[in-house]
Parts: structure tokens; C-alpha cells; sequence
């Protein structure tokens, strides 16, 4: 694009460049015509001018000749007869029309003839005095001999005029040659020119005749320009004041003037325009087509680098289908939450449906109230702030029936370009901690009997102590053992053996009613029970119900002296004053058995404090 700017000036300088140079020779060759037709103008004028000067000499040269004719034949014959004269002078008369009169000037300068004498009678009388302002020249025209012609004056007829003189001589009796008077030509000013302009075309030229550089004579055709006027000087024998000025007319410039030029450079200047503009649309439609061609390249670039992203963009999409589905598939919730909004920004099915809620819901209840699916929601959040690197914790989440699930949260706070993100996974724990509890359960339990086993006999027996010692509230052991068992397994054998420990197992699961009362088996067919806020009385009770249901169950024994299986039970009970040890009270209950044994069997003795 930069290098492209000065590439489009430069062009375009050299279009208008192009264009002044047309412009300039379309005026060039304008100018030249228009000189040439203005000197074809000139050249017109000036020979017109000149054929005018000539004629005008060359027609006085003949009314010189014709009057020196005359001349010659007085001076030859001498003063010819006034007949003749006149024949002569007519001759002369029809021959030029300008002429105002021919007439005879004697020696004393006084008019003789004249001819013709209508229009002249004024100067029948004519004398030519010294102050007359031709007379100079008529004495120069005797006195040299030679035709004088002279300026224009003002006629004694009217009007002005010139007079040709011609001097005439004759030969006296002594056979010299004696002046004898003047043939003059008169000549008036507007005859003589009207005469040599008639041939002349009127209507194309104005003509002025000029004396000592005065109008005497014009006559002028409209015209509107100056510039053209012709100046001859005319030589009319001795005279040399006169000039003729020719002008053109208008009608002859308009003639002479064609609208070539002015067609010529109106057809240059058009098409000089046309060929600039038609270079500048060349150029235009050419830097269009770069233009297009360097957008559709910048297209097909972004066609194709579009194409490459929408590719990024279809495969992170699967990809990302592919997490989603992952996480759908999960069983643990997963959802990622704007801590501030509390908006949740995603979430796996298994985050509400576990809750029972559909997603619209979910996501309305956690924004407006998440006490209601997290209790505890703000506190638990602090924890997590406070926590670097992620903090896990154990939740009761609210289902939507009202019911709790015991739920291990996993959460991390993570903030990425100045935005906060909550990223939690919850996994529903209760089948975990129901198999937690079974397996604590079985850890405790006796596999043959299902009562509680030694190892929990004893770490109860030892809270159950402690208890005590916080509470002061009486504990009592009671100590049992089958009556011989040794002798019922010999008989019936060892699965019948089990058979009757689990019904003994039964039958003391039946008497203990109270929470906090523990059954246990002590080891082979010897039994244990703990019973809490109990003392020796109550625990006799409980003994007297045993050995009545085990007799009211008939199990048989037939090598017993009962005939039927019965129990020996020892009780010991310690109260809050007693400084003894659990395994004292054992022993003491066991003694109290063995006494019971020693006492005949079937029996529970209750051992004394004292013991
Ligand atoms: P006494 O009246 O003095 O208690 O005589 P007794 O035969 O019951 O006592 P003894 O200690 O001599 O015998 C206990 C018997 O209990 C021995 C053993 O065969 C039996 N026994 C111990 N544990 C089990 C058991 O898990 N299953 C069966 N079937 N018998 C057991
Ligand atoms: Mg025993
Ligand atoms: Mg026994």
C-alpha cells in the first residue's frame, strides 16, 4: 500500500502532465493558425494597398502623359487653335473621370479656356496671385519645365482638389522659347478617389487619403478591429505628401477568417481531454483490478486461514464434546462457578441429577441461595481461598426430596487473565462411607456369632472406663461360658457346636434392649457383656432372662446333668468412686463366673466389691 500511493501520484502527475502538453500544443498550433490567417490578412491588405498607390500613380502618370501630349503639341506648333484645344481636352476628359476641369492658364496666370465650363463657372475668372498656395509650385513647374502636381486646396468650384500642371512654352520672333501659360488637370479629391476605388471592392476595405498625414478623403466600411491598416506612401510625380491607409473590413475578415483554427482547437482540447481521461479511467480500471486482485488474495488468505481455524475450532470443539461427554459420564460432579456471581459456568450431569435437580434449576438455586444444595457455602469458600493448592473437604449436600448425601469436595481456586474460577469435583462418598462403616463393622464383628469380637470388647470396655470416669454413671461386666461344651461338641459335633453358639449369640442379643449395652464374644464358647450405666442389680436382671430364654430355646444336651444347654455368668460393676482398671473389673467378673461354675453351673454369681 505505501510503495502502491507514490506509484498513483507519479501516474497520475504524468497524466496531468500529458494533458498540459496536449493543452499547450493544441494552443500552439491555434496560435499558428490564427498568425497565419492574420498574415494571410496583412498580406491581403498590404497588396490590395499597394495595388491601390500604384494605380493611383500610374493613372496620374497618363493624365500626365495626355496633357503633355497637348503639351508637346503647343509647344511644337504653337498656341493651338481653341478648337482643337478643346478637342484634345474632351479627348482627355472622356478618357479619366475624375477630372474636375481641363483648363488653359495664360502666360499672366489668367483663365483662358476651360472646359468643361458647367460646374465651373467659378472659375471662369480664375487668376493664379501669388497667394494663391499653388503658386510656388506653378512657378516651379514654368521654371523646370516638369508637370507639378499639387497638394490639395480648396477649389474655386467648391470642394478640394489638386491641380496637375503642365507648363507650355511657344517660340517668340526671335525663335526663343517663352513661357506661355500653364494645361491644367484639375482634379477633385472624392472624384479622383471615387474613380480609383471603384475598381476596387468597397465593401472589403476602408481607404483614407492622407496629406502631410491628414484624413482628405475616406471612406470607411464597419469594422471592429484595428491591427491590419496599411500605410503607402504615394509618389505622385514631385509629390510626396500623400499616403493611402487601407483597412479591412469587417466583411472581408469575416471572409478571410475561418473557424478552422478555433474547430481545430476545440477539437484538440477534446480530444486532448478525452485521451487524458480515457488514459486516466485505463488507469483507474487498472489500479481497480490491482486492487482487486490484492483484496481477493487478502480473501483468499483469510478464506483459507478461516478455514484452517473453523478446523482449530471443529476439532477443539470435539474435543472439548469429548471432555464433556467424559465428564457426563463421570459419576463425580464437576462444575467450574464465577466465586463472585456464584454463576456456574459448567457442570457435568451428575452434578444436580445426583441432587435430583435439572440443570436450569441447579444453577438458579446455587446463584440465589447455595446454603440450600451446600451448607455452609461462604465458610467452605473462605477455606478454599485460604487453601494454595486446592483444598478438599466433606460435605452434606442437600437433595431436592430434603434428603442428605454425604459429598468429598474438591476445590480449587484458579484465576486466569484477572478472572476468579471456582473448579470443584464433588464425589458422592456414602456408599464409601457405608463400606467405611461395614468394614469398621466387620473389624469388630465375630464371624461365627456376628457380636462384637475381642478387639472391640476391649477398646470398648476401655471408652466405656473413660466414660465413666467423666460421667461417675456405673458399668458392669458380665462374664459368661457354655456349661459343658466341650462334652455338647463331642456329642452333636462342631457344626452343631457353632449352631448353639449362634443361638446363644441370639438369645443375648434379645435380652440387651438399651443403647450402649455390647455383646461380645469373649473367646470359644465364652461371652462378654458391657453395660453401660448399669450396675450389679440391673445386670442380674439381665442375667436371670438370659438363663430363661436359653432354657424356654430346649437346646439339648444330653451329656450335661441339665439335660439341655445352660449358661454360667460371672458380674462385676465398678462405679465412679472405684480407683480400678478395666482389667481388673475382668477380673473380677471372671472370678465371679468361676465361682458360678464352682457353684454348680446354670447360675451367675455377682461379685463383690471386696473381691
Ligand atoms: P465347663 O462346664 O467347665 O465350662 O466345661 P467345658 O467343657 O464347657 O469347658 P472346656 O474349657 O473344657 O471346653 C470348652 C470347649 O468348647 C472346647 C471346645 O471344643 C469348645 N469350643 C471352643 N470354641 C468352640 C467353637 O468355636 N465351636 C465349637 N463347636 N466348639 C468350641
Ligand atoms: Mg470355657
Ligand atoms: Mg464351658
Amino acid at each position: 500500500m505505501a510503495q502502491r500511493l507514490p506509484q498513483t501520484w507519479i501516474a497520475r502527475f504524468a497524466l496531468a502532465v500529458l494533458l498540459s502538453g496536449l493543452y499547450f500544443a493544441s494552443l500552439t498550433v491555434w496560435q499558428q493558425m490564427v498568425k497565419d490567417q492574420q498574415k494571410s490578412i496583412a498580406e491581403r491588405v498590404d497588396f490590395q494597398a499597394r495595388d491601390l498607390a500604384r494605380r493611383l500613380q500610374s493613372s496620374l502618370h497618363d493624365q500626365v502623359d495626355d496633357l503633355h501630349r497637348i503639351a508637346q503639341l503647343w509647344n511644337h506648333r504653337g498656341r493651338i487653335p481653341q478648337d482643337e484645344w478643346l478637342l484634345e481636352s474632351q479627348f482627355c476628359l472622356d478618357h479619366f473621370k475624375a477630372y474636375q476641369s481641363i483648363q488653359w492658364l495664360g502666360p499672366d496666370l489668367h483663365m483662358r479656356w476651360l472646359v468643361p465650363t458647367t460646374g465651373n463657372e467659378a472659375a471662369l475668372d480664375f487668376v493664379l496671385k501669388p497667394d494663391h498656395p499653388n503658386y510656388p509650385l506653378a512657378l516651379r513647374a514654368r521654371d523646370t519645365g516638369t508637370a507639378q502636381f499639387s497638394n490639395s486646396f480648396a477649389l474655386v468650384q467648391g470642394g478640394r482638389g489638386f491641380v496637375l500642371y503642365t507648363p507650355l512654352y511657344i517660340k517668340n520672333g526671335q525663335g526663343q522659347r517663352v513661357f506661355d501659360g500653364f494645361i491644367q488637370g484639375v482634379f477633385k479629391v472624392e472624384q479622383l478617389m471615387d474613380q480609383l476605388l471603384s475598381e476596387v471592392d468597397r465593401d472589403y476595405f476602408s481607404a483614407y487619403l492622407m496629406e502631410n498625414g491628414k484624413p482628405i478623403y475616406s471612406r470607411e466600411q464597419p469594422s471592429t478591429e484595428a491591427g491590419f491598416e496599411q500605410v503607402i506612401a504615394l509618389h505622385l510625380l514631385n509629390n510626396r505628401n500623400f499616403s493611402i491607409i487601407l483597412k479591412p473590413s469587417q466583411k472581408l475578415l469575416d471572409e478571410l477568417r475561418s473557424p478552422l483554427p478555433t474547430f481545430v482547437l476545440s477539437a484538440s482540447l477534446i480530444i486532448s481531454t478525452l485521451l487524458v481521461a480515457a488514459l486516466a479511467l485505463v488507469l483507474q480500471s487498472h489500479q481497480r483490478a490491482t486492487d482487486l486482485q490484492r483484496i481477493n488474495r487478502r480473501l483468499n488468505r483469510e478464506i483459507s486461514q478461516r478455514e484452517h481455524i473453523e478446523n482449530v475450532l471443529i476439532e477443539s470443539r470435539e474435543r472439548l464434546q469429548l471432555v464433556i461427554d467424559l465428564t457426563d459420564s463421570s459419576t463425580d460432579g464437576l462444575f467450574i462457578v464465577n466465586p463472585h456471581s456464584r454463576e456456574i459456568l459448567y457442570m457435568n450431569h451428575a452434578t444436580y441429577r445426583s441432587l435430583g435437580y435439572d440443570a436450569q434449576l441447579f444453577s438458579q438455586l446455587f446463584k440465589d441461595n447455595p446454603d440450600s444444595l451446600l451448607p455452609g457455602y461462604e465458610n467452605w469458600l473462605g477455606e478454599v481461598r485460604k487453601s494454595l493448592g486446592g483444598n478438599v473437604s466433606q460435605h452434606q449436600l442437600l437433595r431436592r426430596d430434603g434428603s442428605t448425601q454425604p459429598a468429598e469436595i474438591s476445590a480449587q481456586l484458579v484465576v486466569i487473565n484477572d478472572h476468579e474460577y471456582l473448579i470443584c469435583v464433588s464425589r458422592d462418598n456414602s456408599e464409601r462411607l457405608k463400606f467405611e462403616a461395614q468394614l469398621q463393622t466387620l473389624s469388630q464383628q465375630d464371624g461365627l456369632t456376628g457380636l462384637f469380637n475381642r478387639r472391640y470388647f476391649d477398646s470398648q470396655l476401655a471408652s466405656e472406663w473413660r466414660r465413666l470416669q467423666r460421667t461417675g454413671a456405673p458399668l458392669t461386666l458380665m462374664m459368661l461360658d457354655i456349661d459343658y461344651f466341650k462334652a455338647y461338641n463331642d456329642q452333636r459335633g462342631h457344626l452343631a457346636g457353632d449352631d448353639a453358639l449362634r443361638k446363644v449369640a441370639e438369645i443375648m442379643q434379645d435380652c440387651l434392649q438399651r443403647e450402649g449395652d455390647s455383646a461380645c464374644r469373649y473367646g470359644g464358647e465364652e461371652f462378654a457383656i458391657i453395660l453401660a450405666n448399669t450396675n450389679a442389680e440391673g445386670a442380674s436382671h439381665i442375667a436371670a432372662q438370659l438363663h430363661q430364654k436359653l432354657d424356654e430355646a430346649r437346646i439339648k444336651h444330653l451329656r450335661s446333668p441339665f439335660g439341655r444347654l445352660t449358661l454360667s455368668i460371672g458380674i462385676a460393676s465398678i462405679s465412679a468412686d472405684d480407683e480400678d482398671l478395666p482389667d481388673s473389673l475382668i477380673e473380677r467378673s471372671d472370678k465371679a463366673l468361676y465361682q458360678a461354675k464352682r457353684d454348680g453351673r446354670n447360675r451367675t454369681c455377682i461379685a463383690s466389691t471386696a473381691d
